[in-house]
């Protein structure tokens, strides 16, 4: 209820800091800050008094109220000069006969404290509580006088124990005997509405009382205490006629009367209520003990201690001036006044000083017997106040509230700071020194009750009153608006700084700043593993939010504009560099145009239109990408034209911008090479993140478009020359792929030489060996044609061939020194490319028929190659010397109705086919990196995150369209065909071309997954952990693999782990091996394609050299893995010390559980009666003639690990071998098992004149 106070407090606050110069209107007795302070307290109280609750709160108030009239009375007195009045000697000195008023008037004009007394004497009396009235009375002792009377006229003795005469000291003089009970009453109740006059300062109406109650001696003994008055002789002019100035008032000997009153207030004789009366008249030491007596409140022991006070330095002056005729006779006026130095003066009021402060002091901790206690705030404070130690009490407020000793949510909190507030900010009005610290300190908590009670609208006025503070304060209390508060409220809030007499700009500069810093402070920092920028971003948490929006505050007026770019460009740079790239974008949606046209200071300048440089390409590579996704199958002419016109436009236009920003220091053109700063280390960071994103996006743009614009090829091979480009030096933005930190970077030995090799054998850094890979491929691709590793030479059949092809499909067949015939050859793999005499892209199953009849034509029978996604390790397998059919543009991916299948053209990546799958919710059973093609990966099995769930791609097939040997199509199903149904699931090529797959399609909604990083210096920890993964997790929706790792960059363990679903949390089943020292962790929710395109978009770069293998496991052991880990090494040392161009060596572990448990009747065998899963040696190096040997050593090193898997009961010599990973050379005996018999049947059946045997790969 009393937050209604806020308000208005606030506008007495608001007029009174407009009169703050005038101290006579602060302190006006109606107008003034503490009357209206006190009328306000007033009201309320009467508000409280009328709901008849909030007693607590009712108290509290008056408290509050007595402490403004406090306040009131007293510091007028103490800071407003006072009227020098002529001293008490001199008055005497010059007349004797001045009166004793005059004389006590000139006392307390000469004792500022004493002046003080007085009016805090006032103050007490003012605020005292109504005193009581008796009831009217008819007459004097009426009842006793009745027995008096009649004792009189009978003779009789009085009634028993009443007194038997009626003058008022009967009582005491009688012995014994006392009044009638009505009036014994009667005279209790008058003396104690008498105290209560006296304590109320009323003493004419004490006066009145008596008169009414018939007793004129009481109301002489009231009217004895006031000082002789007599105006005539009191040297005062201002009497205003001459009656008045005849007329004399007052006790002429009042010394006489005190003395008399003494005696009353100690006669022990007398009924306690008189005694106590008398000691309220006369208050004095002697008197003291009994007034104390009576009271009850602690203000009531203040005023009886200051009535003591006031009235026995009156007494004791009076008395040490001597000459008064009034005081002392004619015996006073003839001994004269006494002569005292000034410096004994002096030294008295000092004593006397000293004497009142302890005597106040005592009532720290006076025992009360009513009411709020001598500790409560309110006492404390007012008792500070009458002692002038403001200071001492606002320090002692300040450092409760910093100390957090006030419970906050208790009812008086509010008011308390509301109250100290005020005081501190009325203090210094009138010029009282207030203690800066605690001042502040006790408006910033003012400051918070205020926000806390919603009064968003009184911030700027009470900030403002913070002085130097006043800015970072109201700024602190801009921060803390909610998030929710939008930008209308936020752009009032600010405005409301000037209205203050804030400086707005320094406001919003310090506001932005804050919110910044706020952010900053929970945001995670900007270190570790670069983030992935690829997929949908989760939606902004709060303090991202919060950072976005502080720029608002300094893009609401123009004149902050030069601040709004370098908080915009500190911003851009977090957001950036942390991979929050939409944003970063959103933040420059935000920003005024004028923005861009601020030119100083030039860093910031730069580095802001470097942030628009880049968004222009990144929206551009966006519109490419949606311009791609417009391609149809059915164009007509002009529309196809038309799309392609744009299409080129928007590449050509990315390519420009791309390479603009690679060739130009981007970002850090006007950064100090000097130095390791937070600024650069983050705008290294960003350039670490978006110049590879770039560089690679660029190039499958490129690449991905080369169908269309055969020249797109020769210009990503130009971008490869720029990205080896020692000038540019952007392979220093490949640092830190791997996460790698910075400082590694920094630390690293100067930039490499020109040679590759002496480039690839520094051990330092991965990203050289990523761009070594990036730049070594590219190039490879210019130089393919010389390099390539030649198995077959050109046959005479294979030119024949394609002389036919061109005739028959003119128009889709490609010579060397075509764009088309470098992108049909083109391999994943270096060493899986080798130099058709022709390449053939047909579009329609009559094609591929066609060109199957024409390869195996009696006449031609020419060497051919059938080429999906082009991932396979193995040379031969999809590439050729003869004929290369390349089914690039089978490369459809279509949900069906119902969407219970997909159909999938074999040249598609799976990342595509989750892209377009995952707006319907919807994945399929596929490969696990970006890049592999659908055809081989299903015609040869087919592992994927889901296989333990629902088997393997080629166990989700549901039919093919396949152009037979012989150019029939057929579309094959388990029902219309079984036998080519079973031999298509693993037979590859053998059986004919497949230009579609529908497959079974799956719900998707979203993954728990990333990449787990350990120190290799762990494995035996992670090993174990693997182990126990391997052979206990029953649940199949969780996948782990784990890859150890070692080459030229030394050794790297990691483990990928999926859990199929919108999983928040990471899922117990990964509990132990997420409880391993981790070095890095990538696992979040996240969609499929995030993961797949953000984890392991490095492997997406093309290799020279690959090599795999594989070993079939039941489970991975401890002895298993430690023995890969054993060979790894030991290849590794081995191909370095036979200087081989070794990049790197590992093995994949795949522990699936279930990975058999779905199998359909397929030419691979994978029996759930004979488990077994993959493990996948491998290797990367950087010389395509190093083919063979790696071959070898990849080989062996599976021997000898196959060996331990057999020893350890894990698998068995002819266990299956995963033809997607087996070596070329492995027997078909151990890919095909005892399936081979029925294929070879079947083969004999379709293809009688073994068409499919000119090609080669896994042949039956
Ligand atoms: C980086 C990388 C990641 C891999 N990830 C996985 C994985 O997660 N799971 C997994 O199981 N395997 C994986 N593999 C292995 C992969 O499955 C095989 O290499 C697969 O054969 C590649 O298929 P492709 O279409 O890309 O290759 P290609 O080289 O084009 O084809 C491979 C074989 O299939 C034949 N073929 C392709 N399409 C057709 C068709 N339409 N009709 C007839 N024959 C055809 C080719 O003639 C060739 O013999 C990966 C390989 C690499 C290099």
């Amino acid at each position: 209820m009393a937050e209604a106070l806020y308000e208005p407090y606030a506008e007495v606050l608001s007029v009174a800091q407009s009169n703050k110069d005038d101290l006579e209107a602060l302190f006006d007795p109606e107008q003034g800050f503490a009357p209206r302070m006190r009328k306000i307290c007033r009201d309320q109280i009467l508000a409280y008094e009328e709901t008849g609750e909030y007693s607590d709160e009712l108290e509290l108030m008056r408290l509050e109220e007595n402490t403004w009239a406090l306040l009131q009375a007293v510091m007028p007195a103490r800071k407003t000069e006072q009227s020098v009045l002529n001293s008490p000697r001199d008055l005497l000195q010059q007349n004797p006969y001045t009166p004793t008023s005059t004389i006590a008037q000139a006392i307390m004009g000469a004792s500022p404290l004493l002046t003080e007394l007085v009016v805090i004497r006032e103050w007490l009396q003012e605020t005292a509580p109504a005193p009581s009235h008796p009831e009217a009375t008819t007459g004097y002792w009426k009842f006793t006088k009745h027995s008096v009377m009649q004792a009189l006229r009978t003779g009789a003795g009085s009634r028993d124990g009443l007194v038997k005469e009626m003058d008022p000291d009967a009582v005491n003089r009688e012995d014994g005997r006392s009044l009638a009970a009505d009036d014994a009453s009667y005279e209790k109740n008058l003396a104690q509405a008498l105290y209560g006059m006296v304590r109320a300062g009323r003493l004419d109406e004490a006066i009145e009382l008596c008169r009414r109650a018939h007793q004129p001696w009481r109301a002489v003994s009231i009217r004895g205490s006031l000082f002789f008055h007599w105006k005539a002789i009191s040297n005062e002019n201002d009497f205003e006629d001459e009656e008045d100035a005849d007329m004399w008032s007052g006790n002429r000997n009042r010394k006489l009367w005190k003395s008399s009153c003494t005696r009353a207030a100690l006669n022990p004789a007398l009924p306690d209520y008189d005694r106590v009366l008398y000691a309220a008249l006369a208050p004095s030491p002697q008197t003291s003990l009994i007034l104390k007596s009576a009271c009850r409140t602690w203000e009531d022991h203040l005023w009886a201690q200051v009535s003591i006070m006031c009235e026995e330095k009156e007494m004791m002056e009076l008395l040490r001036l001597g000459g008064s005729f009034w005081e002392g006779g004619l015996a006073a006026v003839e001994k004269g006044v006494r002569s005292v130095s000034q410096e004994t003066v002096e030294d008295e009021e000092e004593q006397w000083e000293k004497e009142v402060h302890q005597a106040l002091d005592g009532l720290k901790s006076v025992h009360v017997e009513d009411g709020p206690a001598a500790d409560h705030p309110f006492h404390f404070s007012q008792l500070n106040i009458i002692l002038d130690r403001s200071s001492y009490l606002l320090d002692i407020f300040a450092n409760g509230l910093q100390n957090g000793s006030y419970d906050v949510v208790a009812y008086e909190y509010a008011p308390m700071c509301r109250f100290f507030a005020h005081l501190c900010l009325y203090l210094k009005m009138i010029d009282i020194p207030v203690p800066p610290n605690s001042a502040v300190i006790i408006l910033e908590h003012y400051l918070q009750v205020l926000e806390a009670a919603g009064q968003r609208d009184l911030i700027a006025m009470y900030a403002g009153a913070l002085g130097e503070n006043a800015i970072n304060r109201y700024a602190e209390f801009l921060v803390s608006l909610e998030l929710a508060s939008d930008p209308g409220e936020r752009r009032l809030a600010l405005t409301r700084a000037r209205d203050h007499g804030l400086d707005q700009d320094s406001v919003a500069t310090a506001t932005a700043e804050m919110s910044m810093n706020k952010a900053f402070e929970i945001l995670p920092p900007l270190k570790g593993p670069l983030p992935s920028v690829i997929g949908l971003q989760p939606p902004p948490p709060d303090p991202e939010t919060f950072l976005l929006r502080s720029i608002e505050w300094t893009i609401f007026s123009e004149t902050t504009y030069d601040r709004a770019l370098e908080q915009a460009n500190h911003i851009l740079r977090y957001f950036l560099a942390s991979g929050r790239i939409q944003l970063a974008q959103k933040l420059l949606s935000l920003l005024p145009v004028e923005i861009s046209s601020i030119a100083e200071p030039e860093e910031q300048a730069t580095e802001y239109l470097h942030y628009r440089q880049f968004f222009n390409i990144w929206e551009n590579l966006e519109r490419v990408t949606e311009c791609q996704a417009l391609e149809v199958p059915k164009m007509n002419r002009e529309t196809r034209n038309s799309w392609l016109a744009d299409y080129k436009l928007l590449i050509d236009q990315a390519r420009e911008l791309i390479t603009k920003l690679l060739t130009s220091e981007w970002l850090v053109s006007d950064v100090e090479t000097a130095g390791v700063d937070a600024r650069r280390r983050a705008l290294i960071r960003i350039r670490q993140i978006y110049v590879p994103e770039l560089i690679i996006r660029l190039h499958f743009t490129l690449f991905n478009s080369r169908h269309h614009f055969p020249d797109n090829l020769n210009l990503a091979l130009k971008l490869s020359n720029i990205v080896a480009d020692s000038r540019y030096k952007l392979y220093e933005d490949f640092n830190n792929q791997s996460g790698r930190r910075l400082g590694d970077y920094l630390e690293a030995p100067p930039a490499p030489s020109s040679t590759y090799r002496h480039f690839m054998m520094s051990k330092h850094s991965k990203l050289r060996l990523a761009l070594l890979r990036l730049s070594l491929t590219f190039s490879l691709i210019a130089t393919s044609r010389a390099q390539a590793w030649q198995e077959d030479p050109p046959s005479a059949a294979a030119t024949k061939a394609c002389q036919i092809l061109n005739k028959t499909l003119p128009g889709l067949v490609f010579f060397p020194g075509a764009a088309n015939y470098t992108s049909d050859n083109f391999h994943y793999a270096a060493t899986s490319t080798q130099n058709s005499t022709c390449t053939v892209e047909p579009l329609t199953n009559e094609d591929v028929s066609a060109i199957l009849k024409i390869v195996g034509q009696e006449d031609v029978r020419s060497p051919f190659a059938v080429k999906g996604g082009g991932h396979t390790s193995n040379v031969g397998h999809s590439s050729t010397t003869g004929v290369m059919i390349s089914l690039v543009k089978f490369d459809q991916i279509t949900a069906n109705d119902p969407s219970t299948t997909v159909t999938l053209g074999p040249a598609a990546t799976w990342d595509q086919v989750y892209a377009k799958l995952e707006p319907l919710n919807l994945t399929v059973v596929g490969g696990r990196i970006p890049g592999v093609g659908v055809g081989g990966l299903i015609l040869g099995g087919g592992y994927s995150w889901f296989t333990d769930q629902y088997g393997l791609a080629l166990d989700n097939v549901v039919s093919y369209d396949l152009v037979l040997p012989n150019g029939t199509f057929v579309r094959v199903t388990d029902e219309t065909e079984p036998d080519l149904s079973f031999a298509l699931k693993g037979g590859y090529h053998n059986f004919g071309i497949v230009t579609s797959f529908t497959v079974k399609s799956h719900p998707m909604n979203g993954i728990w997954g990333g990449t787990l990083s350990f120190s290799a210096n762990d494995s035996e920890l992670v090993f174990s952990a693997v182990e126990q993964f391997s052979a206990n997790n029953t649940d199949p929706k969780a996948v782990l693999t784990l890859t150890y790792n070692n080459g030229v960059m030394g050794p790297s363990l990691v483990a990928n782990v999926v859990y199929d679903g919108p999983v928040e949390q990471p899922p117990a089943v990964f509990e132990e091996i997420l409880n391993l020292p981790l070095t890095g962790n990538t696992a979040k929710a996240r969609t499929l394609t995030d993961f797949t395109l953000g984890e392991f978009q490095f492997l997406v770069v093309p290799q020279t050299g690959f090599t795999q293998h594989v070993i079939p496991t039941l489970h991975y052991t401890v002895p298993i893995m430690r023995t890969m880990k054993i060979q790894v090494d030991a290849a590794v040392a081995k191909a370095i010390a036979e200087e081989r161009s070794i990049a790197t060596v590992g093995m994949n572990c795949e522990p699936y559980i279930n990975d058999f448990a779905h199998s359909v009747d397929s030419a691979y065998p994978h029996s759930p009666s004979r488990p077994v899963t993959p493990g996948n040696p491998l290797s990367f190096y950087n010389d395509v003639a190093d083919r063979e040997y790696f071959e070898q050593l990849i080989w062996e090193m599976s021997e000898a690990i196959h060996a331990v898997v057999i020893q350890e009961g894990q698998g068995l010599p002819d266990d299956i071998h995963y033809p997607n990973y087996a070596l070329a050379d492995t027997p078909v005996e151990l890919i095909y098992g005892e399936n081979l018999p029925r294929l070879r049947e079947i083969k004999e059946r379709v293809d009688p004149t073994d068409v499919m045997g000119l090609s080669r790969g896994f042949k039956i």
